[in-house]
């Protein structure tokens, strides 16, 4: 595809219905076509009109097996709920392997090398093959999301990636999926607006941002699956240092099998 029809696409998706930019890329990409969900309400957007308009998108998750107990029971609750796979797609090392490797808990001491490790690495592979992959990211989440497009290339090379609610709010995402009556994970109603692995999620408090539960006491904001590659650095010096472990405690590999 040209950088002009892109650029078009673009034009003409911005603002629009959802569904019209997934039909787009239906059209012009499938079945080299995925959707990466977290299982936050924004993917969960994406999973019910998927689900609900039958589009052939293939929808997987990162696994990074330290999922919270809630965020398991969920992916089990929206395969039964539209009658999808949601394929697991996990990193080369168990929790185990990683620990015997790195050492234990590598998340508290070296953050962007576990998300690497766990989430930018299989990612990689899961699109591999693909002509575009879609996601659920907004504008207004974070710095590095502000200028999404709803079509747009992606930084590997031969990938494009559509972002069919970059211009969607909270809000808007909140009215669809209880208009929708969508599954959504019960940590929402705990104080976590925001969840991800359970070592490195902790609940807000009210006028909180809603991401300052992700890698809370740290500079680090992103996964790393939406932005460049980041510099690692070695295990023990870290580039997101957290001086505190996250709630809900301590975590152990045991406790995330
Ligand atoms: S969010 Fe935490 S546990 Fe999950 S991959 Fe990143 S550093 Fe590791």
């Amino acid at each position: 595809m040209t950088d002009e029809g892109l650029a078009g696409a673009a034009a003409v998706l911005e603002g629009g219905d959802p569904v019209a930019a997934l039909e787009w890329a239906v059209a012009r990409f499938a079945p080299r076509l995925a959707l990466a969900c977290s299982f936050g309400p924004e993917d969960l957007v994406l999973v019910d009109l998927i689900g609900r308009h039958r589009l052939p998108i293939d929808v997987f998750t990162l696994d990074t097996g330290v999922f919270f107990p809630e965020t398991y029971a969920l992916w089990r609750q929206v395969e039964a709920t539209y009658g999808l796979q949601v394929r697991g797609v996990r990193p080369a090392q168990s929790i185990d392997e990683q620990a015997a490797e790195h050492g234990p808990a590598l998340w508290t001491r070296a953050p962007d090398r576990c998300c690497h490790l766990r989430k930018v690495v299989p990612l990689t592979a899961a699109l591999e093959g693909l002509a575009a992959w879609v996601t659920g990211i907004r504008r207004d989440q974070t710095p590095e999301r502000a200028s999404a497009r709803v079509v747009e290339r992606d930084r590997r090379p031969g990938l494009i990636k559509v972002n069919p609610i970059a211009h969607w709010s909270h809000d808007d995402v909140w009215a669809h999926l209880y208009l929708h009556d969508v599954p959504t994970n019960p940590l929402h109603q705990q104080g976590y607006p925001s969840i991800g692995c359970a070592p490195c999620t902790s609940p807000v408090v009210a006028g909180e941002d809603p991401r300052n539960g992700r890698w809370r006491g740290s500079v680090k904001t992103e996964c790393g699956l939406h932005v460049g590659d980041e510099p690692l650095g070695p295990v023990g010096a870290l580039t997101s240092a957290r001086p505190e472990p996250a709630e809900p405690g301590e975590a152990t590999s045991k406790d995330f099998r």
